[in-house]
This record gives structure tokens, sequence and C-alpha cells, in this order.
């Protein structure tokens, strides 16, 4: 197998490449993620082009800044990162930090504006907290449901979105009325991908 250099300018590993696909052109990069970034921009670039920004300063506290890319059902932005799906005001909160959000916490909006990304408005919170925010907010959504304990792929897609934004399965498994093996099984699992690829291009 001929060894070559990946061709993401910022990676430049070598690796082993399939002399076949090479001849037609392909197995560039070292990895996925290098294809992607290469094709798509890095995580950090395409967060700044899914945000409209007001002109003041850096994390200007009065302005929200708004993202226009892909959302998830409750308005919050999704962004791409390393191929997983993440909450785009979480990430922008890791931008200005340097670290994330612990994964116990959710990212909480002083400015009530889901698909706010401008991280000087946002703060890590438990769970308890950000319900208690929200609820005063006025948009507090009941999660009731009737009997059924089958999860469609709608549910899943939340699912993932509340384990990002902080909630233990446990909490999350009242919510939808099933097993928190369920729920378990489900964040382990690896057999919902489908959901996940839907979840960034809806
Ligand atoms: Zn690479
Ligand atoms: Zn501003
Ligand atoms: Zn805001």
């Amino acid at each position: 197998m001929p060894i070559v250099t990946c061709q993401n300018p910022i990676c430049r590993e070598f690796f082993n490449a399939d002399a076949c696909k090479l001849n037609i052109g392909q197995d560039k990069y070292c990895s996925r993620r290098c294809y992607n970034i290469v094709r798509w921009g890095s995580a950090e670039q395409r967060f700044w082009q899914c945000l409209i920004r007001c002109e003041h300063e850096q994390w200007c506290l009065y302005c929200c800044w708004l993202w226009i890319g892909t959302k998830n059902k409750k308005g919050y932005g999704i962004l791409s990162v390393d191929g997983t799906p993440c909450l785009a005001h979480r990430y922008a909160w890791k931008l200005l930090h340097g670290y994330s959000i612990p994964d116990t916490l959710a990212g909480a909006h002083y400015c009530h504006t889901p698909a706010c990304c401008n991280a000087a408005h946002i703060h890590p919170a438990t769970t308890q907290e950000n319900n208690a925010e929200s609820y005063n907010a006025g948009r507090y959504v009941s999660g009731e449901r009737n009997g059924s304990s089958k999860l469609t792929e709608h549910d899943i897609t939340e699912i993932l979105a509340l384990r990002k934004q902080g909630l233990s399965q446990r909490e999350i498994a009242e919510k939808y009325s099933v097993h928190q093996t369920t729920i378990h099984y489900l964040l382990r699992g690896r057999n919902w991908g489908h959901v996940l690829q839907q979840s960034l291009t809806s």
C-alpha cells in the first residue's frame, strides 16, 4: 500500500492509501474528518457562516446572534462537529471559553432565544435551573405523552438533543414514559445513525 500525505492542509499526516482508489483520484484524505473539513469547511468556519452577527464588539453583550443554519424542533441551532451533531449555542460557548459546558449541564440562554449563539448570552445551568428559567419565560413545554411508549424517530432526535443539553437518562425516560434502559441503549446504540443524518439535513 502506497504511503501518501493527507490533502487536508492543516493535517498533512502520512497514511496508507489504497492504490486502486489513488489511481482514480480517490483516497486523498487520511480520514473522513479531513475529507469533511476540506469539503465543507471546519466546524468553526461553518459556525460563523451560519450566524447573523451585529457589528459591535466580539461577543456583544446586547445583541442576539441568530442561527440561520439547521435547527432542531425546539429552535436550537445544530452544527456537525467531527460528524456528530452538536448544539450550536453550546459550541459557541466552547469557542469563547476554550472548553465545553459539561455534559451534565445545560447551556441556558439569558436572552431566552434558543437560536441565539452569542456566547455572552449563554451560561451553564443545571437542568432544573434551565427549566425554571424557561418556565418563567413562559415557554415551558410539557413532556406529557398519551400512553404510547414507542419512540418515534422524531423522539430520538429530540432525545439526543436533550442528552446534549444535559438531561440525565432517568429524566429523559420519565419525560417519554419509557424505561431508563431504553434510553441507555438508544444513546449507546449505533442503529439510529440515519436519524442523526436527518436531524442535520431537515
Ligand atoms: Zn488528515
Ligand atoms: Zn451588538
Ligand atoms: Zn441572545
